[in-house]
């Protein structure tokens, strides 16, 4: 009986060895705006896109396990500033004024500015939009580049109003209703929205063009510098170019 007990005893401590070495790696948690196809959306239950794939190849690189939290663009910033999320990856823009909060990481992607409009929009092209007189209601996503653009380029300069949304599909929706004249947003969130909802377009002139990063605390520079280096291995050895090219394909 002793015995037995002792052979299950060696055995329950083998286990509880085996499980503290599986569960050893610590979880870094990406916060994200899973409303940005294809860089981030939802699928059944879970957030796919190209930055959950290029954040789970860094984060395998760097010897941790990924958790990814949804929530509003607008919180990203200082959720990760307050140390809430370890970093975030959300097609974010990198900007001055961003960088006065939080640190970027390398770049990993180009990002465009682009205009949605309904297909019979007397507005032809982003120009339209400056052109003296001009007086459109622009949808954009709440903090976004797109957001910080059209406040001072339109709004401000008296070519009309703004409104902002949670997220891109809120804009586009009030788009398809008729209560925006066109939506600011990134060209491949764009494409996506045109492409699921008939009778919109994308203008062939670009708004803007900008480098996605991720972002990180500003103290943290110790993930800051294992990020990159994680990074600039998958640049090298192509990983990140084809994570891109699974979900934009190349024109
Ligand atoms: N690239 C834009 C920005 O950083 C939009 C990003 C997003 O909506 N997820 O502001």
């Amino acid at each position: 009986m002793k015995k037995i007990l002792a052979v299950a005893l060696t055995l329950a401590l083998t286990l509880t060895a085996f499980a503290a070495c599986a569960e050893s790696k610590e979880t870094l948690t990406m916060a994200t705006n899973a409303s940005f196809p294809p860089y981030e959306y939802v699928e059944g239950d879970q957030v796919v896109g190209i930055d959950p794939e290029i954040a789970a190849a860094v984060c395998e690189k760097m010897g941790y396990d990924l958790e990814i939290v949804d929530t509003e663009f607008d919180s990203l910033i200082s959720g990760v500033a307050s140390g809430k999320y370890d970093f975030v990856m959300a097609g974010m823009t990198v900007t001055e004024e961003r960088q006065q909060m939080i640190n970027f990481s390398d770049s990993y992607a180009t990002g465009i500015q682009s205009v949605i409009v309904k297909e019979d929009s007397d507005i032809t092209s982003v120009d339209d939009l400056f052109a003296e007189g001009a007086n459109h209601t622009v949808g954009v996503q709440l903090s976004t580049t797109g957001d910080i653009y059209t406040t001072g380029d339109i709004e401000e300069a008296g070519l009309g109003t703004v409104q902002r949304f949670p997220n891109g599909n809120e804009a586009v929706m009030a788009l398809v209703n008729g209560k925006i004249d066109c939506v600011v947003i990134d060209n491949e969130p764009a494409k996506a929205y045109v492409a699921a909802n008939p009778g919109l377009k994308v203008l062939d002139s670009s708004y803007a063009v900008e480098d996605y990063a991720a972002a990180i605390a500003k103290d943290n520079t110790e993930l800051l510098e294992k990020f990159n280096a994680a990074l600039a291995e998958l640049k090298a050895d192509g990983t990140i170019d084809a994570i891109i090219a699974k979900y934009i394909s190349a024109e």
